[in-house]
């Protein structure tokens, strides 16, 4: 399925960092508590780091002490795309930006967290820019 936003391996290598490009681009994963976001409580929008749609909101982030930042819900249902993912040995959902198809982390649920739909958006602060609201 296309993307709305589609850009050349070689565009998204020049506009991303290195490590930006890693994750958004390579799925790789940005090392537990080193995110810029992990422990952010700033209220605001989450937006895609590699095109700027808007993914999550600082309402439905929570403290999962897993070392990313995690929500409980994306902002729209259709901001994100889930995808299955074998890779590692292990079986689990992949979460893409909707838009340009960037890799922002995986969604785990049934952990037990006390939030409204037991579900953990376990997403690199790598893929994202808050955008703080105004105050
Ligand atoms: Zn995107």
């Amino acid at each position: 399925m296309p993307y709305d936003v589609e850009k050349p391996d070689e565009q998204w290598r020049a506009e991303l960092s290195p490590s930006e490009y890693a994750v958004l681009r390579q799925a790789a994963t940005e090392p537990a508590f080193t995110g810029e976001y992990t422990d952010t409580k700033a209220e605001g929008v989450y937006s895609c780091r590699a095109c700027g749609a808007e993914l999550f909101t600082s309402t439905t982030k929570f403290e999962s002490h897993c070392g990313w930042p995690s929500f409980y819900d994306p902002k729209d249902t259709g901001a994100v795309e889930l995808v299955e993912d074998r890779s590692h040995g292990m079986v689990r959902t992949e979460v893409r930006c909707a838009r340009c198809g960037s890799h922002l982390g995986h969604v785990f649920e049934g952990e037990g967290y006390a939030t409204p739909t037991d579900q953990r958006y376990c997403i690199n602060s790598i893929s994202l820019t808050l955008r703080p609201a105004e105050g």
